[in-house]
């Protein structure tokens, strides 16, 4: 075991620095209570926005297209894995959100990769990426060989600065910045950073995954939030947080979708979207397209929580969506106060370092469509119970 040793001591001192991750297992469907180690605890930590992870209508267009379609798309997008669904499911979208088209990937993740490595391959090019990005976006500016500047989080002064010291330089350009950031449920303001990029002649790239089904009307995403239709180069979106399946989807210009499709590496050489994610999703689509009443209950419930985690005394620091940050301060502290909401029925995870800066661990709340006030009054009331035990407050 010579040549793997490192991997266990690696994993001992995860575990002594309190980085190692308590992975839980959930045993029930996914909703706003869910069954943990035989016992059913009130979800605040998911993606499942609207609830749509186990919506029943979800469910039934699944063994619809399964019975109809199969399971499986058997090759990659490119030599026979396009299937019509695929296909209908794209102008779907791209007609709900406004754009020319659409085209689907595997996984948000995915979208990333597919987006930035091929729009900005070469040396000669240069990314300017929000300090606070996504990992996948870390990741798809490494695959490129751009050089990356990072400028601070959504601060358009610095901005501004990078754009003028690196004025003149590069062959191509382009700016990638998350819509919803996904720790502070912050809101990117895209309005300032296309008028930059128009100035600078920089294509802009918006990863919406936590605005896809939330921002907009109806869940239309960030580009319909701020009324910025065919102004946004690139809108990047995952199906999986309030879509409540898997997928990612990348829209804009016809021309762009089309180089996208024909050069993308993940669309070329990893196999399309399953048959069941595609039916699901569009159960997902036709509900948003039917009633924005979904959409509009999460906000009412996010706003009822921070309203009364605030009146509690909590610090929900500066959200401006369903995403309620509760600030706890050190890692050690938000841990705790994680394991005993737990341990009264309330599932919901301490953030600590390097996910957050040092200091300003938190603990996460998600609320969903899905939660009635009832549970997000017992939510407030554990979080007070174990704010008093431990003297936090
Ligand atoms: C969650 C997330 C992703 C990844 O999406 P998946 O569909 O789960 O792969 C990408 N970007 C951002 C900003 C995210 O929050």
């Amino acid at each position: 075991m010579g040549r793997l040793s490192f991997i266990n001591e690696e994993l001992t001192a995860m575990k002594e620095a309190g980085l190692y991750g308590n992975i839980r297992t959930i045993e029930s469907p996914q909703g706003p209570w869910v069954t943990i180690e035989g016992r059913k605890v009130l979800n605040l930590c998911s993606n499942n926005y609207l609830g749509l992870c186990s919506h029943p209508r979800l469910v039934s267009k699944v063994k619809e297209y399964v019975d109809t379609y199969g399971v499986g798309p058997g090759a990659v997008r490119t030599i026979a894995g396009t299937m019509s669904i695929h296909v209908e499911f794209e102008r779907r979208i791209a007609a709900f959100k406004g754009a020319e088209d659409a085209m689907l990937l595997q996984s948000g993740f995915c979208a990333n990769l597919a987006v930035i490595p091929t729009l900005v391959p070469s040396e000669e090019d240069i990314i300017y990426s929000d300090e606070l990005n996504h990992a996948s976006i870390i990741d798809a500016c490494r695959l490129s060989k751009a050089r990356v500047i990072r400028y601070a989080h959504s601060d358009m002064e610095d901005l501004k600065r990078v754009l003028e010291e690196t004025k003149g330089q590069g062959r191509r350009k382009l700016l990638v910045t998350d819509g919803v950031f996904s720790m502070d449920g912050d809101i990117a303001p895209l309005p300032a950073i296309r008028e930059l990029c128009d100035r600078y002649d920089v294509i802009l790239v918006v990863d919406d995954a936590h605005g896809e089904g939330v921002l907009g009307r109806a869940g239309r995403g960030i580009v319909d939030h701020f009324h910025l239709h065919g102004l946004v180069d690139v809108e990047v979106g995952t199906l999986s947080k309030a879509f409540g399946v898997m997928g990612g989807v990348i829209a804009g210009r016809r021309e762009l979708i089309e180089y996208l499709r024909q050069k993308a590496r993940p669309n070329l050489f990893s196999s399309a979207l399953t048959v069941p994610d595609v039916a699901a999703n569009m159960a997902a689509l036709e509900i948003l397209e039917e009633s924005p009443e979904l959409v509009e209950r999460l906000w009412r419930n996010g706003n009822f929580l921070k309203e009364h985690l605030s009146k509690a005394g909590f610090d929900t620091a500066n959200s401006q969506t369903p995403i309620t940050p509760v600030m706890l301060g050190e890692a050690t502290t938000a841990k705790e106060f994680s394991r005993r909401l737990f341990e009264k029925g309330v599932f919901a995870t301490a953030i600590v370092y390097p996910t957050v800066p040092k200091g300003k661990a938190r603990i996460r709340a998600m609320v969903s469509a899905a939660h009635t006030e009832e549970d997000l009054l017992f939510a407030v009331d554990k979080f007070s119970e174990v704010a008093k035990d431990m003297g936090v407050l």
